[in-house]
């Protein structure tokens, strides 16, 4: 066997390891780990899609794809802003533009490493409980490939789990309740031999391949930039641009700064903005996040409304905003909506709502003078074109297999998910 091309290495104890698809410190640490590359500098390979990025991911092989980032320099945005040097990153579909994210995301970035690094480190099938991206994101990586994954939503989610063709090999379980009760009953199944729970942050093939943003646009325009803009949920994608700029710093070709990060929340569900902008490592419930539901009722975004972000962990949020001299900064739904309407019209193309969130935020940093207008600045559009995607690819819905009552004994379902599961291990 080959030897791997990367170890996992954890910021508090400093040890490496071997990855055998393990989520956290096998020391016990509470921490992010992290995948180091053998290979200092980045060399793109002829390889399909975000894979061609695989250097710096966690996987050998690849699979068949055309989903990979795409930046290109602004002008209607840049233009409005008065911003000499605005760069977008556009993770959708925009056969215009060379992007091809079928599912519409950057979730989709995360679901293909970390489909074929299962396949490589454990013998398994992926389960996510997501009522957006990311359930989509899988969904759409397992229809096209046929890799299998278990995908567990909300019953009023279903239609939002739609794919270019149906997918054959998707177990869909559709819970009668909301997304906790879906994030309960797929805790309650991940105790399943074979079922891996895809991991959130913990997860190095998600981040690395979120990190691809990043990557391709250093690459793309031969420089790292001032500044890294995207609208944050669970802030994984911001841990990856940090991980990605320590990355390309070290690859020593494209500058030694690392791009300070801009992240967006979308007001008034703000919890890591409220601590971040108090100083503190710790979200604190009671003054973070008073009437979470209330909130998250209003904002334009709902991918935005993480409860539990991977903020204060060794290697999180706090200390990639830290490490990068970043900011936080907060749009209103009003200001969202009215982006979204200016991205569309100056840029050509639908933003996801999260995106629009980002366009109001860096509309705030450039009136506030937070960034100065001639700083380089890198715009993460993390999804969008989904007009397109409605008309040239008309994605079909997918049936649940299961369905549950909210509150069901994970118990009750389990062997038939041990019975789907065992079709593939
Ligand atoms: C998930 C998501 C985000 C937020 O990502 P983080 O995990 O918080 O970095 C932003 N935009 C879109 C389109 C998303 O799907
Ligand atoms: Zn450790």
């Amino acid at each position: 066997m080959t030897p791997d091309h990367y170890h996992l290495s954890c910021p508090v104890c400093g040890l490496t390891y071997r990855d055998t698809y393990q989520s956290g410190c096998p020391s016990g640490c509470t921490s992010l780990l992290r995948a180091e590359y053998t290979q200092k500098q980045i060399t793109i390979r002829n390889l399909p899609g975000v894979f061609r990025f695989s250097d710096w991911l966690p996987v050998r092989g690849s699979l068949q794809t055309r989903a990979a980032p795409v930046s290109y320099q602004s002008s209607g945005l840049a233009k409005e802003l008065g911003l000499s040097n605005l760069r977008i990153s556009f993770s959708g579909y925009w056969p215009e533009k060379g992007a091809y994210v079928t599912s519409g995301s950057f979730k989709e970035f995360e679901a293909l490493p970390t489909t074929v690094r299962l396949r490589e480190r454990a013998s398994g099938v992926i389960l996510v409980a997501s009522a957006g991206n990311t359930g989509r994101a899988f969904a759409e990586v397992s229809a096209e490939t046929g890799q299998p994954v278990i995908v567990v939503v909300p019953k009023k989610a279903v239609s939002r789990i739609r794919t270019s063709r149906r997918a054959d090999h998707l177990l869909l379980i559709a819970v009668d309740g909301d997304y906790t009760d879906a994030i309960t009953l797929g805790n309650g199944l991940s105790s399943i031999p074979g079922v891996f729970p895809e991991g959130g942050a913990k997860n190095v093939a998600r981040r690395d391949g979120m990190g691809t943003v990043m990557v391709e646009s250093v690459l793309t325009s031969g420089r790292m930039p001032d500044w890294y803009v995207q609208a944050v949920g669970s802030g994984t994608g911001g841990i990856s641009a940090w991980e990605a700029g320590l990355r390309l710093v070290n690859d020593g070709r494209f500058g030694s700064s690392l791009p300070h990060l801009l992240l967006i929340q979308n007001h008034p569900f703000t919890p890591m903005v409220n601590a971040w902008n108090a100083g503190r490592r710790e979200i604190i419930g009671d003054l973070d996040m008073q009437n979470p539901v209330e909130s998250i009722g209003k904002v334009f975004s709902d991918v935005l409304t993480n409860r539990a972000p991977p903020y204060g962990i060794s290697g999180g949020v706090y200390d990639a905003l830290s490490g990068t001299g970043g900011s936080m900064l907060t749009a209103s739904t009003p200001d969202a909506q009215a982006a979204f309407d200016l991205f569309l019209d100056l840029e050509g193309i639908d933003p996801d709502p999260a995106a629009a969130v980002a366009v109001a935020g860096l509309i705030h940093a450039v009136e506030s003078e937070l960034i100065p207008v001639d700083d380089s600045i890198l715009l993460a559009i993390t999804g969008g074109g989904y007009e397109r995607i409605a008309r040239d690819i008309s994605p079909v819905e997918n049936k649940p297999l299961i369905m549950v009552q909210a509150g069901t004994d994970p118990a009750d379902i389990a062997d038939q998910v041990r019975a789907w599961v065992n079709r593939y291990v």
